[in-house]
């Protein structure tokens, strides 16, 4: 089966109006878009997309944070997309985010960094079931 991944802007990135901009770089990579919705998570949502980070110090913020706005889901396809995508993401500390990167052209903080991505095969397909299961 060809790889997917779940992908997110986060809250940051809607209000900055970096939707097109992010959108538009996965787009000209060559991934197929399988789903992409607008959405206002629930805190229980929240809760169970970040289920191991419920217990980190960050997580109230982190909570807060996705939460203030909503976010744009995005299924994504290709092949070895998971691994691909997070090279085009970059790592979670914008600070230290390469320039090309999505973090480092675009964020400056390790919370605020406007965007999620799978980091594993399994971990896409929990998420996705989460998300868009029924
Ligand atoms: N995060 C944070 N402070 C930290 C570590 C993480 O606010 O010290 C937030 C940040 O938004 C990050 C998310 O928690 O994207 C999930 O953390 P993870 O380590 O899974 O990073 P990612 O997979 O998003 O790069
Ligand atoms: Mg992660």
């Amino acid at each position: 089966m060809v790889e997917q991944s779940l992908v997110f802007i986060k809250p940051d990135g809607v209000k900055r109006r970096l939707m097109a901009d992010i959108v538009g770089r996965f787009e000209k990579r060559g991934f197929l878009f399988k789903h992409m919705e607008l959405r206002q998570l629930t805190p229980e949502a929240v809760d169970t997309h970040y289920r191991d980070h419920v217990n980190q110090p960050f997580y109230p913020g982190l909570k807060a944070f996705i939460l203030s706005g909503p976010v744009l889901l995005m299924v994504l396809e290709g092949d070895r997309c998971v691994d691909t995508i997070r090279q085009m993401v970059g790592p979670t500390d914008a600070l230290v985010a390469p320039a090309g990167t999505i973090r480092g052209d675009l964020a400056l903080s390790k919370g605020e960094n406007v965007i999620h991505a799978s980091d594993s095969p399994e971990s896409a397909q929990r998420e996705i079931a989460h998300f868009f299961g029924h």
